[in-house]
């Protein structure tokens, strides 16, 4: 059986077709710039490691999934896209009506529909990807993880914003947080390692990518994270701020300054980006580090002092912590990062093992003396491998029934 696993942005398709057998990646690639002029939709096959792109207008999603299957057909991947029986959908937002995957109906994308407020940039798109797929594949089983779903245990006291109550009755203005599919993942992988059960765990699962967020995973359950309403709060990141005094939106309107700049700002031209000014990149900025510039130094210092108060917050939060993990680009590959969050935290039991640090990069180890009473692992996530995961697991069940 072959599941497809798509996420579906408002010019893009990520893509990545798993032979459910083994759970190996077939091909994997990303249909890009869809309604502009001129599309590019590539294909890398795994094995071969073979790339492949073709140029070409793509005016809808339908036609970049089209290009999609054509490519993976003249490829000798697929025979026909009968083959394809399940769909896995990446989903941002579920509001609260969701804590766990789903098999997608018509009551599931009205309550995404219902969450579009909530996350403009990204569920109107989701909605977009599951509809394309129902007409593409009408006879494939269609599921999803949401982002926000792992969250949902978070107790109300870690949830809600200390705001008037109402906005939350009314708006259902409350955190959410995001990234949840990667946190899940890689703090049962760190439980595995660990050789202990994850409900028996207090573990602090750190996701740095170009978004960067940091749970809370208590007893196996997320009892609090940094993302809230949006993907934009808590930890600094590539182009976002994360936390800020929210007192800065009445400062930047009496300065004139229009909301769509400000939103443009706060998300675009923040954090590594706006405060080193060279990139969202951290390469870019060690590399610029390296070359003398002291405001790319003052951008990772930012970063990871950030990190580090997270850290301690959330070891408070759940009366100490077993497991420290990272993840995502900058988590599994830049030693440094991990050294500078990592630095001063003896108090709290961690001993970090800095030479054998240095070595670690995409592969899941323990990153602390073998007499850390806190272990801190790197573990390389996988969220579509998740998805995959889980909606061929959820076809399953819908087959027994
Ligand atoms: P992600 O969003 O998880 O794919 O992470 C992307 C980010 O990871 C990039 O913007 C970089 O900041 C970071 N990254 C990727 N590879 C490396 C690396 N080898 N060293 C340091 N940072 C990296």
């Amino acid at each position: 059986m072959k599941v497809f696993v798509v996420n579906c942005g408002s010019s893009s398709i990520k893509y990545q077709l798993f032979d459910m057998n083994d759970e190996s990646v077939v091909g994997k690639g990303i249909a890009e710039k869809i309604g502009l002029p001129m599309g590019i939709v590539s294909l890398k096959i795994e094995g071969t490691g073979e790339k492949v792109e073709r140029e070409l207008p793509l005016p809808n999603h339908e036609a970049a999934l089209n290009t999609v299957l054509e490519l993976l057909t003249d490829k000798n991947i697929i025979r026909d896209k009968s083959e394809i029986g399940v769909i896995g959908h990446r989903l941002v937002h579920a509001g609260e009506c969701y804590h766990s995957s789903v098999a997608i109906t018509e009551d599931v994308i009205e309550k995404m529909t219902e969450c579009n407020d909530l996350a403009p940039l990204h569920n109107p798109h989701n909605i977009t990807g599951v509809r394309t797929a129902q007409k593409l594949f009408p006879k494939a089983f269609q599921g999803g993880c949401f982002d926000t779903a792992f969250h949902q245990t978070m107790p109300d006291y870690a949830y809600l914003y200390p705001i008037d109550y109402s906005w939350y009755e009314k708006y259902k203005v409350r955190r959410y947080g995001f990234h949840g599919t990667s946190h899940g993942y890689v703090a049962q992988l760190a439980a595995d390692h660990l050789k202990k059960p994850l409900d028996k765990l207090r573990v602090i699962t750190a996701h740095l990518g170009n978004g960067s967020s940091i749970a809370a995973i208590q007893n196996g359950k997320s009892v609090d994270t940094s993302m809230g309403l949006t993907p934009l709060e808590g930890l600094m990141m590539g182009t976002r701020c994360g936390d800020i005094d929210p007192a800065l939106v009445f400062f930047a309107a009496r300065k004139g300054v229009s909301l769509d700049d400000f939103d443009k700002m706060l998300n675009k031209k923040s954090g590594l980006m706006g405060v080193g000014g060279i990139s969202n990149d951290m390469r870019d900025n060690w590399k610029a580090i390296h070359e003398g510039n002291k405001r790319a130094g003052l951008a990772i210092k930012m970063f990871t002092y950030r990190l580090k108060k997270y850290i301690g917050a959330y070891a408070a939060a759940m009366g100490g912590v077993d497991a420290i993990v990272f993840t995502g680009g900058i988590g599994e590959n830049d030693w440094e990062a991990r050294q500078m969050a990592c630095e001063g935290l003896e108090y709290m039991g961690v001993e970090f093992d800095v030479p054998l640090n240095k070595t670690v990069r995409a592969t899941l180890k323990e990153v602390s003396k073998p007499s850390s009473k806190v272990k801190v692992i790197v573990v390389p996530t996988n969220e579509e491998l998740v998805i995959a995961r889980e909606s061929y697991r959820l076809y399953n069940e819908s087959k027994k029934k």
